[in-house]
């Protein structure tokens, strides 16, 4: 069951079916219409209803796992009477989707979605980039919507709601580039300093780069891959190189 790390909570549900080995290339967005997470995945996993999502976000930005990512979720697809052109295209776009439900902050009107919700698609945004190459455009990340006025596929809706995808398709953008530049600079400054002091440290630069950069939960899947002990994370940390390029000058004399 692959889910992606952000995820707080993971289930899984028989509401699936095979990708049928198309290749992951979109995100479909939907919001719930609704602002119950809960009764969401209740609907999800007891399938009171034939729904189902990768992902649900929640209004606090939760991000729940629910169809592992090998298997494509039933969020598009369309019932004849629904849409009698639509011929199966809706299914096909779950097919190389990763796709999710995220909580409204309040029904009806904009049908907005809360802050905290918008943070964690942008966070998605990205990990799903990183991951499979899903390209961060407005081809590629689209609104259930979308499907139908774009493409005549699935059903004619108002889903997502008012999910303002160019903003955070733009936002993901903004992020990765930050986050890349980041890692290049920790990167370079790792670099530097293990040509200085030699190889007594063993903890190679792309694992600084994480310790540097990452909280307690990276810190913590290190620990649990065993790439690094918990001797070498107390080492850096007492070497004053756990969070600022400042501190970054003081680490020469930990080893
Ligand atoms: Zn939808």
């Amino acid at each position: 069951m692959t889910f992606s790390r952000l995820a707080s909570q993971t289930h899984d549900t028989s509401q699936k079916s095979s990708r049928q080995g198309a290749k992951i290339d979109m995100v479909i967005c939907h919001h719930m219409a609704s602002t119950n997470s809960e009764a969401t995945l209740s609907e999800e996993l007891t399938g009171s209803r034939q729904v189902s999502s990768n992902y649900i976000i929640t209004n606090t930005g939760e991000i729940w796992g629910v169809v592992p990512e090998e298997y494509r979720a039933w969020t598009s697809g369309a019932t004849k009477s629904q849409n009698p052109a639509d011929n199966g295209k809706g299914a096909a776009f779950d097919r190389r989707s990763i796709t999710f439900e995220c909580a409204d902050q309040s029904t009806g009107g904009s049908w907005p979605i809360s802050a905290a919700s918008q943070d964690a698609i942008v966070k998605l945004l990205v990990d799903v980039h990183q991951r499979y190459g899903i390209p961060l455009d407005r081809d590629h990340i689209v609104g259930h919507r979308e499907l139908y006025t774009r493409w005549g596929a699935s059903y004619a809706t108002a889903c997502p709601g008012g999910m303002d995808l160019d903003d955070l398709v733009s936002r993901a953008v903004a992020q990765l580039n930050n986050a890349t530049s980041t890692e290049t600079k920790d990167d370079d400054m790792a670099r530097q300093w293990l040509m200085t002091n030699g190889n007594n440290w063993a903890i190679t630069d792309g694992i600084w780069k994480r310790i540097l950069a990452g909280g307690n939960d990276d810190i913590q899947d290190l620990i649990d891959r065993g790439i690094v002990t918990t001797d070498d994370v107390t080492r850096a940390k007492s070497g004053g190189l756990w969070s600022s390029d400042a501190q970054w000058n003081t680490i020469p004399t930990a080893k």
